[in-house]
């Protein structure tokens, strides 16, 4: 199986995502300003239009939700955890999400101790990923969490069933606004890469050998 390690660029990501920023929330604007004029110069269709002026509504109420998210400090209240605790709490909060499309979550928990962390926003990159596996599988199947450790570093896995990342895609992973999804933020994996380099742990991408893909989580113990 292939590795790659993903890093972020401190500086780049935050000029890439002033930029995406402005043009991702632009577009929507655009267009329900457009819609707008239409509806007040009397035009036909406005029950569409409601309809795709709600839908950019949410687009742009979902980028602001996730962004905001990023900026909340982190290190103010970093404690010992429990890895199974919240592994669990992320495995009842996606498991609606997984039966509505035939999934089964399963939790392989070799390591059941603890970590040094902030607890919401280790949940979140668990969820991100967990999201971003379940979305990718268009079949039912099973994604399993896995956790284990060495002497040094904890290790969550999220292994799902899904169609895999094109080698031609992998690089692009983290970019702000990256996504291959129609209603996609392309924000989950850069808040996942920012709120593990605040714990000074590292994302792995791992192409499964039989079918999917395997995100790694690494963080010192
Ligand atoms: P979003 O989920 O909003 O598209 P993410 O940053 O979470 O944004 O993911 C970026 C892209 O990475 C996705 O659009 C998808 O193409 C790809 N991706 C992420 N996780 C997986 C996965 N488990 N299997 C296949 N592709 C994935
Ligand atoms: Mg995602």
């Amino acid at each position: 199986a292939e590795e790659m390690m993903l890093r972020s660029e401190k500086m780049s990501v935050a000029g890439q995502l002033a930029a995406g920023v402005a043009h991702e929330i632009r577009n929507p604007l655009t267009s329900i300003k457009g819609f707008l004029q239409l509806l007040q110069a009397g035009g036909k269709g406005k029950e569409e239009y409601y309809s795709i002026m709600l839908d950019e509504i949410e687009k742009m109420e979902a980028i602001t939700s996730e962004l905001l998210f990023i900026s909340k400090p982190i290190t103010e209240t970093m404690n010992k955890e429990s890895i199974e605790e919240m592994m669990d709490d992320v495995l009842t909060l996606m498991n609606s999400q997984a039966n509505l499309k035939n999934i089964k979550l399963e939790a392989n928990f070799t390591y059941k101790g603890f970590v040094h962390c902030n607890r919401s926003q280790i949940k979140q990159v668990l969820i991100n990923l967990v999201k971003n596996a379940i979305e990718a599988m268009d079949d039912p199947g099973t994604i399993t969490l896995v956790s284990n450790a060495s002497e040094k570093q904890v290790e969550l896995s999220i292994i799902d069933e899904g169609p895999g990342i094109p080698e031609e895609i992998i690089h692009k992973l983290g970019e702000p606004f990256f996504t291959t999804k129609n209603s996609g933020t392309g924000l989950g994996i850069m808040i996942t890469k920012q709120i593990l380099e605040r714990h000074d742990g590292t994302l792995e991408i791992e192409q499964n050998i039989d079918k999917g893909t395997t995100f790694r989580i690494l963080m010192p113990l």
